[in-house]
């Protein structure tokens, strides 16, 4: 997470893209990344908060899928990840034989990503956001009708459907499903400012608006970045339903945690029955885990894996 002076950035979450020097990435994260540090200079600027640190230029090194290069002693490759538009695994292979990093990675289909790839490998470290068995999300049918029934019943009923989703990747997923209904569409500007540089890269979303305070009415679904969790100004006082959109979903907690009319399971990661298949395909002889739970790597060496969770000191050693 500390400026580097060249780093290899798997996507656009804030989790994972900080600027440094130099950004290893995919020619689509690479414009994701512009897009979102541009919107949070600005944000800065507005609110007028002490800038700690000069903003570095940031360039970027793009890399397409599967065009391998070589960094001295390795080779390197870059591989969809199927997390969101432009995400990428990497692969490094030198003398001592095959490491993947996944990045975060759902194996699950999508209307708005690359499908994810699994590369065989010697050492594999991989997410592993919900490596608990009770993690497994319903059929991606269910979840979309969910979505959609959500929409169409709160709009039937007189009510602003309102989606409280990520505002890269999880919203243009919503967008995807919602248009695919019919269901008219109005999104946040961070929502709006990243379907536009979907739609560059060749991703076809359904027609959305723009929200604007002043003409919406409520007789549209809105999709709404979850950190602006309290509602636009245009629907105070008017009847709203909300749902958020997150594999923490299948929490029993989730709609106390989350205060929200519904939660519905829509993911951009891998659940658990993903997480195994994937380590089945990718064949590693270790597996390091990160992103996660501790106890993923127990159960795993109680199936006769070789696996490790990592803290992050170990992190740093490792590379
Ligand atoms: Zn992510």
């Amino acid at each position: 997470m500390r400026p580097r002076s060249r780093c290899y950035v798997s996507h656009g979450h804030s989790d994972h893209a900080r600027e440094h020097d130099r950004i290893v990435t995919t020619p689509a994260n690479a414009r994701i990344c512009t897009s979102r540090f541009e919107r949070s200079i600005a944000r800065t600027k507005q609110t007028s908060l002490p800038i700690e640190r000069p903003r570095p230029e940031c360039a970027f090194e793009e890399h397409a899928f599967n065009v391998p290069w070589s960094d001295g002693r390795h080779t390197l490759t870059l591989f969809p990840a199927g997390h969101v538009l432009g995400s990428a695994q990497l692969l490094i292979e030198g003398e001592k034989g095959r490491f993947v990093y996944t990045g975060d990675f759902k194996l699950a289909r999508s209307y708005t990503c690359e499908p994810a790839e699994v590369q065989r490998c010697d050492v594999l470290l991989m997410e592993c956001t919900y490596g608990r068995p009770h993690y497994l999300f319903p059929p991606r049918d269910e979840v979309e009708n969910a979505i959609v029934d959500f929409a169409t019943q709160a709009l039937a009923d007189g009510c602003a459907p309102v989606f409280f989703a990520y505002s890269l990747g999880k919203a243009q997923e919503a967008m995807a499903i919602l248009g695919k209904a019919n269901v008219p569409i109005t999104v946040h500007g961070a929502v709006h400012a990243i379907a536009r540089v979907y739609e560059d890269a060749g991703v076809r979303l359904p027609a959305w608006e723009r929200y604007d305070a002043l003409t919406y009415d409520g007789t549209r679904a809105l999709i709404w970045p979850p950190s602006g969790k309290h509602l636009p100004k245009a629907l105070k006082g008017k009847p709203t339903r909300t749902a958020m959109l997150s594999g923490w979903a299948l929490d029993k907690s989730a709609p106390y945690r989350y205060g929200t009319d519904a939660c519905i399971p829509l993911s951009d990661h891998a659940d658990y029955a993903a997480l195994l298949r994937y380590i089945e395909l990718a064949r590693p002889k270790k597996v390091l885990l990160n992103h996660g739970w501790n106890d993923f790597a127990w159960r795993l060496r109680r199936m006769g894996v070789d696996a490790t969770y990592l803290q992050a000191n170990e992190q740093l050693s490792l590379f």
